[in-house]
């Protein structure tokens, strides 16, 4: 299963690539893409359906015997996005013979991991067509390493190891070239795409690429405990999701499974694509009606629903215990992680952590609790977002991580066959 993890990050280098890869295997396993221009009528008991909103979030529908006004939904929620830099437009910057691309950092990186990397361009290119108002849209994964940012050589800074502040314009700019006679043009990165794509450079009108760390994922630790590897927030937890909603796929299930990978969680999700967005209130909405309800049989779907947010959480660091809750700190391999805030930027309660907590006893696999130490900000995530829009019972969790938002992140192997099974027991309920 770890491998299965490793490969799918390999293959969703960023948002718009992971959208790719969950459906690609949603359709292995019969999910149908709903096109949501059009009515929605005609879904019945058992359909497997997905709709995709910007190419960077998706939704898919496992209907369940029991229409969703009668047995409502449980829904596993997680996002596509990571912490990254975007290339800004006319991007080249060519300074004494070198070419840089000029970039804009995507959330909350470390910054300085992504130093000495070999790095590529990975997201989608939009080509003109005949109809103005629907060009082409062309994913992009540069597999090869493309790019790098070097560190400023110690001799420069003695000072380094005592903590360097970082320019995001300054500092973060990656290195593409030496220069020679074609790159006064200005379009070095447009032939690049050009050639990737097989198109024509003058048909390329636009683009959102980012940059990532071309260095796959791998097992480490004397038993071979960890992974580490990019983006695993929040893509193992997209991951788990998948498997355990495609692991039900050839039955029947009496209740409806919903999976939503939104996007723009670390940016704050105000966009059509994230949480929210009220994209997937308004498909629950219409997917009440397509089964002949109305309003009220809406209503009546969410009362009844049980909402998972599984993004990752912070495991115990051992080198700075300080900055743990003194009694609730998880550690890697003690199980999925329910977050709790007094404050409500976690979604659980007593209730709903009761309830998850039951569900991976159910499962067989253990499960503990996080909480900020109180002198210390937490983060944020879906569940209370999604919340506003969708007011349903609901728990914060997620695997604990080391090193959250480094280019390359740090989970537990056993944590992530435990999540598997707890949502696969949870979508089973
Ligand atoms: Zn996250």
């Amino acid at each position: 299963m770890i491998d299965r993890l490793i490969n799918f990050l390999e293959q969703s280098p960023v948002n718009f690539l992971a959208v790719k890869t969950i459906t690609t295997q949603l359709e292995e396993a019969g999910f149908k893409r709903l096109d949501p221009t059009l009515p929605m009528n005609g879904v019945k008991a058992g359909d497997k359906v997905y709709v995709t909103k910007n190419d960077s979030a998706v939704f898919a529908f496992h209907l369940g015997e029991e229409k969703l006004s009668e047995g409502g939904f449980h829904i596993i929620c997680a996002h596509s996005d990571s912490p990254t830099f975007r290339i800004k437009p006319n991007a080249e910057m060519l300074r004494g013979g070198m070419l840089s691309l000029n970039t804009e950092l995507y959330g909350g990186a470390i910054m300085s991991t992504w130093f000495d990397r070999p790095l590529s361009l990975a997201g989608r290119v939009i080509l003109r067509t005949n109809d103005v108002m629907t060009p082409e849209s062309r994913l992009l994964h540069i597999r090869r390493p493309l790019l790098i940012i070097p560190n400023l050589a110690i001799h420069f800074n003695r000072q380094v190891n005592d903590g360097v502040k970082l320019s995001k314009q300054k500092d973060m700019l990656p290195l593409m070239a030496i220069g020679t006679g074609e790159i006064a043009t200005g379009k070095v990165l447009l032939n690049v795409i050009a050639t990737e794509l097989n198109v024509k450079v003058e048909d390329i009108i636009d683009f959102d690429l980012y940059l990532y760390d071309t260095t796959p994922g791998c097992r480490v630790g004397l038993h071979n405990e960890f992974i580490s590897a990019g983006r695993l927030d929040d893509l193992s937890m997209a991951h788990a999701a998948l498997e355990a909603l495609l692991m039900g796929a050839s039955e029947k299930p009496k209740r409806t499974r919903i999976m939503a990978i939104f996007d723009n969680e670390e940016t704050g999700s105000q966009t059509k694509q994230g949480a929210g967005s009220p994209f997937l209130m308004n498909l629950i909405q219409r997917l009440v009606m397509a089964q002949g309800d109305d309003m009220d049989g809406f209503h009546r779907a969410v009362e009844q629903a049980f909402m998972v947010s599984a993004d990752n959480a912070h495991a115990w660091h051992p080198n700075y215990t300080d900055k743990y809750d003194p009694t609730n700190h998880p550690v890697l391999g003690g199980g999925p992680v329910i977050k709790f805030n007094a404050a409500q930027k976690y979604a659980s309660d007593a209730v709903s952590s009761a309830v998850f907590e039951s569900v991976c006893k159910a499962a067989g696999v253990p499960c503990q609790k996080f909480v900020n130490h109180s002198d210390v900000a937490g983060g944020s995530t879906l569940g209370n977002i999604l919340a506003s829009s969708l007011p349903m019972r609901g728990v914060d969790m997620g695997n604990g991580v080391l090193s959250m938002h480094s280019v390359r992140e740090l989970a537990s192997c056993a944590d992530h066959e435990y999540c598997i099974k707890a949502f696969r027991k949870f979508y089973e309920l």
